[in-house]
């Protein structure tokens, strides 16, 4: 059993420019005010958008991000439904295979107990004894999941010990409208700590490759 820390890969090439100009070009065709459009005016423009709630123009970009991360966390994000999803799947993925390294993954709980509004407080002992016990569940996990595939049941049947800590992938295209929609929702001090975990610095990295579109989703 390895615990890995969460991530993302931005997959999606961004030029922040660029990406402002086609929305802009999109946009001034409900105005037909495409001579308005100068070398530095997207970025005003967008801003004006996003202001007035025209927010279907910047439904004309996608942007694509894969998040490693467990299965609580993934089944959160599924629930938006404006998106495109591709998801390791633990029906085809045999972990008692080398392919695997003979073992689970799962995502260390350490990163999202410090968002965590109460557990964050915790002291260093409570927070040892917890992870503890999370890490003999785990083990306890992997143990029963390759003793099933032993005895010859399928991955899609032994996946029924996995825990929700599992390691998974998962590949999300949303447009930069949906992509607001989620990091109002999912940076929120309500919402999941694990979320909140890969979701602040993904909407902090995207704020710094995209001018304005994220600018007004501040973190609290
Ligand atoms: C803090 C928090 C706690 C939550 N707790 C629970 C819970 O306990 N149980 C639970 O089941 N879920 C829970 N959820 C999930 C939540 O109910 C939504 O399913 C999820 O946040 C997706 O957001 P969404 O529905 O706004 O929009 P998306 O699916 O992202 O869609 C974007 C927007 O498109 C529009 N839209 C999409 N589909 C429709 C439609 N069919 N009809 C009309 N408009 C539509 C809406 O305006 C919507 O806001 C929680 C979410 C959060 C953030």
């Amino acid at each position: 059993m390895k615990a890995i820390k969460p991530h993302y890969i931005i997959e999606t090439e961004i030029n922040g420019d660029q990406l402002l100009k086609q929305i802009e070009k999109a946009g001034r065709t409900c105005y037909k005010s495409e001579d308005k459009i100068t070398s530095d005016s997207a970025a005003k423009f967008v801003s004006a958008l996003i202001k007035h709630g025209h927010e279907a123009m910047i439904e004309h970009n996608a942007i694509t991000v894969r998040f490693v991360c467990d299965r609580g966390v993934t089944h959160e994000i599924v629930r938006h439904r404006v998106a495109s999803y591709a998801q390791e799947s633990t029906r085809y993925c045999n972990y008692s295979n080398d392919k695997y390294g003979n073992e689970i993954n799962v995502i260390d709980i350490a990163g999202g107990m410090n968002f965590d509004t109460k557990m964050k407080n915790y002291d260093p002992d409570t927070i040892a004894a917890i992870l503890l016990e999370w890490t003999a569940a785990m083990e306890a996990a992997e143990k029963h999941y390759m003793r099933m595939i032993e005895l010859g049941a399928t991955p899609q049947i032994a996946r029924g010990v996995l825990p929700t800590s599992v390691k998974t992938e998962i590949v999300v295209t949303m447009n930069l409208r949906e992509w607001r929609h989620f990091f109002k929702l999912r940076t929120a001090v309500d919402s999941h700590p694990q979320m909140r975990e890969i979701a602040i610095p993904l909407l902090e990295e995207l704020k710094t490759l995209i001018p304005c579109v994220f600018d007004d989703i501040s973190v609290k």
